[in-house]
């Protein structure tokens, strides 16, 4: 079938991106989904600062590449089954895509760490679906097993997370990567517990979702950081007692409103010297919690004995530590019960067409949550 679709045809081109148009918006066959995949038609698509990465050539991935990894959509074919008891999908299902699928049976996934599923990483890092296939029929590759930027998309099912048709499509969306990986880092591996005090360095989508589920879990005084005003402000309005803005007193203003430094520090930024900054704002025998991206030459420098004479936690935590089919449906009943308000998240609406503008207001870092709707 023809589907208008976003690819991304060159990385590390100059800003404004609205000039030199990385994305470019054309119509691609798509090949019908083949054994344990999915057809979905693709209701809204979140920009993410990881597909930021691939755009600017921070993270190298294969071109020509349709991106985008933060969607959700209604499932409109099913491809051929060999399961006794059927297709796990059926066609009307709304779903959440996840950006890294689970094969269900290698030792991470029998572990019950499907985030780190290893024949998910060969095909994500390869650009293609969990089958080692590509169903773009012009050979470009697939994003993380998703590429939302697309009217359609052929995924794997083990990429897919079906949720309550209630749930507005623009709002599903932001489950698979901004809440999955916020709210899974506060719930999961900083482990946040009623009383405790939180930091979170950078207020994009993942971080105010950091934010919400650190209040939803009970901290008693949270501190937000971030160099952008605006961001501070919202951060404030969705319930951090505090907010600091970023740089070098970062860490002096942490420490000084959480008596020492804070409990659990959660830093989303991708940069190893806010990392840094993070851990130091982080109190003795706490949790420091990394969700960021840096360039992956970048190195940490930290001094090693605090680890041990502090007893001090450091860790990195990919998709949140979720389980993506436990814990979507986890957050969005915790949304529909008004202790995870993510609808605040979507700081604006796009067309397909205004994809490359929209990479330009998240390379600004005036935007939280922007979303392509169709
Ligand atoms: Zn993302
Ligand atoms: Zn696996």
């Amino acid at each position: 079938m023809r589907v208008k679709a976003a690819v991304l045809v060159a990385s590390g081109v100059e800003r404004p991106y609205a000039d030199s148009r990385p994305l470019q918006v054309t119509e691609l066959e798509l090949e019908p989904p083949g054994r344990g995949e999915i057809l979905v038609r693709i209701g809204a698509a979140g920009l993410c600062h990881s597909d930021l990465s691939v755009i600017n050539g921070s993270r190298p991935r294969p071109l020509p590449m349709v991106l985008g990894h933060e969607a959700a959509g209604e499932v409109v074919e099913v491809g051929p089954t060999d399961d006794i008891d059927g297709a796990e999908f059926a066609v009307g299902d709304h779903v959440v895509l996840a950006f890294v699928p689970a094969c269900g049976s290698c030792r991470m996934c029998l572990a019950g760490r499907p985030a780190l599923c290893e024949p998910g990483a060969v095909a994500n890092r390869a650009g293609t679906l969990l089958s080692g296939e590509r169903r773009w029929r012009g050979g470009e590759h697939h994003h993380l097993g998703v590429s939302a930027f697309a009217e359609y998309a052929v995924v794997s099912s083990r990429s897919a997370v079906r949720v309550d048709p209630e749930l507005p499509l623009e709002l599903a969306a932001l489950f698979g990567c901004a809440v999955l990986t916020g709210a899974g880092a506060a719930f999961h591996s900083a482990e946040v517990k009623p009383g405790e005090t939180v930091a979170v360095f950078g207020l994009g989508g993942v971080g105010m979702a950091a934010l919400l589920a650190a209040r939803a879990a009970g901290a008693a005084k949270i501190v937000a950081v971030d160099i952008v005003q605006a961001k501070r402000d919202l951060a404030a309005r969705l319930g951090a007692n505090h907010v600091v803005g970023g740089g070098p007193d970062a860490v002096t203003e942490v420490r000084d409103l959480t008596d020492g430094g804070a409990d659990k520090v959660i830093d989303t930024t991708g940069s190893e010297h806010v990392l840094a900054q993070a851990y130091h704002a982080t109190r003795i025998g706490g949790t420091t919690v990394t969700v960021g991206l840096p360039h992956p030459d970048r190195q940490l420098v930290l001094p090693a004995l605090s680890l041990v004479a502090e007893e001090r936690t450091l860790r990195g935590s990919y998709l949140g530590s979720s389980v993506p089919r436990r814990d979507i449906p986890r957050f969005v009943q915790l949304y529909q019960a008004g202790l995870l308000p993510v609808h605040e998240l979507v700081s604006g609406r796009l067309r397909l067409d205004q994809v490359n503008e929209g990479f330009d207001q998240l390379a600004s870092g005036e935007a939280v949550r922007q979303v392509i709707v169709q």
